[in-house]
């Protein structure tokens, strides 16, 4: 059992306390954010992520976890604090790194003995050593600081954090080594890695993970666009590429675009970094360009469709950046509202998680319907942003009789396109037939 403090209660921080104290350690969440911290104490969790719910509160009925806004009460207690604090594009793109100096800053007058510093926020190569310099600044007593990136992905939080790939430790010091393998040990069986090696290669190890991923989703998006063109079908192309074994089948899936807080935020830090090392990373900058303009392709089908959208109603299923999460942060289906807007278009939108942090953000300028049926009401088409499994198997004869003509533009495939033309839709896709 170890004493563990977790400062930040996003995404990553409360997966990473949950889980931490799912393996039977003694977990403190902090929080800025007071509301938070209140929701979190009366066992409300604030975001939607599966299987999370089961674990909150099982550990909160065994006392293994607990909130506070106290920081210094949480170093106090802890023997490993992680960083799980934002790290959000700064104006020119690079990582803001504000939010982890800041608290970095406040914890080395409040250590009383020795403590681990891990980060786990997605941070630019060197940011180990100015966190360590920070503490170093007003601290008395030894410490190390690790990074430990966090490659857990959205919808699949708690079983990458419980099944990881492989956990990455990046320091040199012995005994934080000794400590943090301790502690991952009942992530990493037999079949899983733990890798140890220097905070510069840790750091970096993140973001080419994801510069990588968002490159291969981008590649698959640009031979999709070329299938339309010549009448070829991405889905058998995606099919004969990924049975190379170098190759695989993940992330083949074309689409309008990756979005979410993570790919876009760190492949641009990442053209930063290399900018500030005097290297031009020009893969990845294609990559960010040919991204900005595939999450609003769906936009432009429905515009070569009907050429004047004013006055035209569609109705949008899915807006958050992916299935299974509420979170809206870059997602396609924002940009696809704005222009469809600024066309002169109505969109009235469902999605089964992500419509109230929508409305917080963008508001009325489309409205929001509860049901995925009725928001086909009198629609002139159905687009799809989002693949939730709910939208999968639909009624289809209930969607004809709403919709005002039986057409669908959808960015995600999720439907096949020999199954539309049994059933009468127009049906407009990504990389495949299009279906009249
Ligand atoms: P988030 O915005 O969901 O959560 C961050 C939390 O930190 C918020 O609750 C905020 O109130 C809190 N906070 C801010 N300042 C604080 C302070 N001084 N003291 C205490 N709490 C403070 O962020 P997230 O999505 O969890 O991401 C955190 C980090 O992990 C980022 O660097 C991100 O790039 C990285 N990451 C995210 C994911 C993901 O899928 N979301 C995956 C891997 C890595």
């Amino acid at each position: 059992m170890k004493k563990i403090a977790v400062i930040g209660t996003g995404y990553v921080g409360l997966v990473t306390g949950t889980c931490f104290a799912e393996t039977g350690n003694e977990v403190i969440c902090v929080d800025i954010d007071s509301d938070k911290v209140d929701l979190l104490k009366k066992g409300v969790v604030p975001i939607y992520e599966p299987h999370l719910d089961a674990i909150f509160h099982r550990n909160i009925k065994s006392n293994r976890i607990s909130f506070t806004t106290d920081l210094e009460m949480a170093v106090d207690f802890a023997e490993i604090i992680f960083l799980a604090l934002p790290t959000p594009p700064g104006e020119d793109g690079s990582a803001d790194l504000s939010y982890v100096l800041a608290v970095a800053d406040q914890l080395g007058s409040m250590m009383k003995e020795f403590k681990v510093i891990v980060d786990k926020s997605t941070v630019p190569v060197g940011t180990s050593e100015r966190v360590k310099n920070k503490i170093a600044e007003k601290a008395s007593v030894q410490f190390a600081v690790v990074s430990n990136p966090e490659f857990l992905r959205e919808g699949f939080a708690v079983d990458d954090f419980l099944n990881p790939d492989r956990v990455v430790i990046g320091t040199e010091n012995s005994r934080a080594i000794q400590i943090m393998t301790e502690l991952y040990q009942p992530f990493v069986t037999d079949d899983h890695r733990l890798i140890v090696m220097d905070e510069k290669s840790a750091e970096l190890t993140k973001y080419a993970a994801n510069a990588f991923l968002a490159t291969k989703i981008t590649f698959m998006n640009e031979v999709a666009n070329f299938c339309e063109l010549v009448g070829a079908d991405v889905d058998k192309v995606r099919l004969g590429i990924g049975s190379d074994s170098r190759i695989g089948h993940k992330f083949l899936y074309p689409g309008i675009g990756f979005g979410g807080s993570c790919f876009p935020k760190d492949v641009n830090a990442l053209v930063r970094s290399g900018n500030d090392a005097g290297y031009s990373f020009e893969v990845i900058k294609s990559v960010l360009k040919v991204n900005d303009k595939q999450k609003v392709r769906l936009y432009e089908k429905v515009k070569n469709h009907y050429n004047d959208l004013k006055g035209k109603r569609f109705a949008l299923w899915g807006l958050a950046f992916k299935p299974d999460t509420d979170d809206i942060r870059e997602a396609s289906s924002l940009y696809i509202i704005d222009e469809l807007v600024k066309a002169g278009a109505e969109v009235v939108a469902f999605d089964p998680e992500a419509m109230s942090n929508v409305k917080r953000q963008i508001g009325d300028i489309i409205t929001y319907s509860d049901n995925q049926y009725d928001v086909l009401d009198g629609c002139d088409a159905l687009l799809i942003a989002t693949e939730w499994s709910v939208f999968r198997n639909p009624d289809f004869d209930k969607m004809k009789l709403k919709l005002k003509k039986p057409v669908i533009f959808d960015g995600r495939n999720i439907f096949s396109t020999e199954q539309m033309v049994d059933l009468g839709f127009y049906y407009n896709s990504i990389g495949r037939d299009l279906i009249k």
